[in-house]
């Protein structure tokens, strides 16, 4: 037994041992990813359950890696944020962002553009002007971007958070609550955050109508939105049973592959043309 277990203990350190060579080679492949153009963003259309109109889009990450092939960004956002390259993933994205909402405004089709905001992002000193500097780079109205921000970012430093929302506020920039009810969810903050937007998880919304507690909490969601005057996004609607539930309950806004996954930015000019003219 005493056999076994030694060598039991050996398979485990060699397993951990490789698994930190793998996490230092991703890490590694991640810092040369920018500068060899492997990184890309896709667009996710949010539609508004009343008009049904496309009113805006939120950007996510994809990175093309070389020999795995699409590395999902819960895989690798992570390390960016643990080593702090997030910093300057980050600010690419929001420059790629915001020459893209650009692009589709000169075209005649100005949409709001939503872009994750990591909380390590949000705790630079530079990061407000950062925003509004690339915001007046590429001639986007503030009230065309939305930054979504977890409740994590609310943390470490609440009063540092809540400083640099305000300026972001003051400025036009409306600010959305990732994921919420997933966190550290605290009424204090809402009260205290400036923020416009709520987004329900889609692991709320998976099991809508099929399991009552997650129903129940979806409600409670939208009702706490009405009572806060904050408009609420329900992501991951994959069913017209849901998108009927959500917007018979009063939920604006959602976005989901019952509407479209996330598009390149061509793709997503085809969505909305055909969407529209449904
Ligand atoms: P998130 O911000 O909560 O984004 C929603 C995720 O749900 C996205 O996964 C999206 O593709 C997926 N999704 C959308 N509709 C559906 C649906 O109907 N069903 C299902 N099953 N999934 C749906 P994705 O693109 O893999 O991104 C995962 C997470 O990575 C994001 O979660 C976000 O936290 C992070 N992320 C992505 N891009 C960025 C970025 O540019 N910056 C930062 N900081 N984080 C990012
Ligand atoms: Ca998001
Ligand atoms: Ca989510
Ligand atoms: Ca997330």
């Amino acid at each position: 037994a005493k056999q076994n277990g030694h060598n039991h203990f050996q398979f485990y350190v060699a397993s951990i041992d490789q698994e930190i060579r793998d996490r230092k080679q991703l890490e590694k492949d991640l810092s040369q990813a920018l500068a060899n153009h492997q990184l890309h963003l896709v667009y996710q259309p949010q539609i508004n359950l009343e008009s049904k109109r496309v009113i805006g889009a939120e950007a996510l990450l994809r990175w093309e890696h070389p020999t795995r092939g699409m590395v999902p960004p819960d895989t690798f956002i992570p390390v960016a944020e643990a080593n702090g390259s997030i910093v300057e993933i980050g600010q690419w994205v929001l420059d790629q962002a915001c020459w893209q909402a650009a692009r589709w405004a000169s075209d005649g089709t100005p949409l709001r553009i939503a872009v994750n905001l990591s909380a390590v992002q949000l705790r630079q000193e530079t990061i407000v002007d950062d925003i509004l500097d690339t915001l007046r780079r590429h001639k986007i109205p503030a009230g065309r971007l939305e930054l979504e921000v977890t409740e994590t970012s609310f943390m470490t430093n609440l009063s540092d958070a809540v400083a640099k929302l305000h300026r972001l506020n003051r400025a036009g920039i409306s600010i959305a609550v990732d994921d919420f009810g997933t966190g550290y969810s605290s009424l204090t903050y809402l009260k205290q955050m400036p923020v416009q937007h709520l987004k329900i998880d889609k692991q709320f919304i998976q099991d809508l109508l099929v399991n009552e507690e997650d129903t129940r909490i979806a409600n409670t969601i939208i009702d706490l939105g009405k009572s806060l005057n904050l408009s609420v996004v329900a992501e991951g609607v994959e069913t017209a049973e849901q998108e009927y539930y959500l917007s018979q309950r009063g939920c604006q806004l959602a976005q989901g592959y019952f509407f479209s996954k996330p598009l390149p930015p061509h793709e997503f000019e085809t969505f909305v043309k055909g969407f529209h003219e449904q």
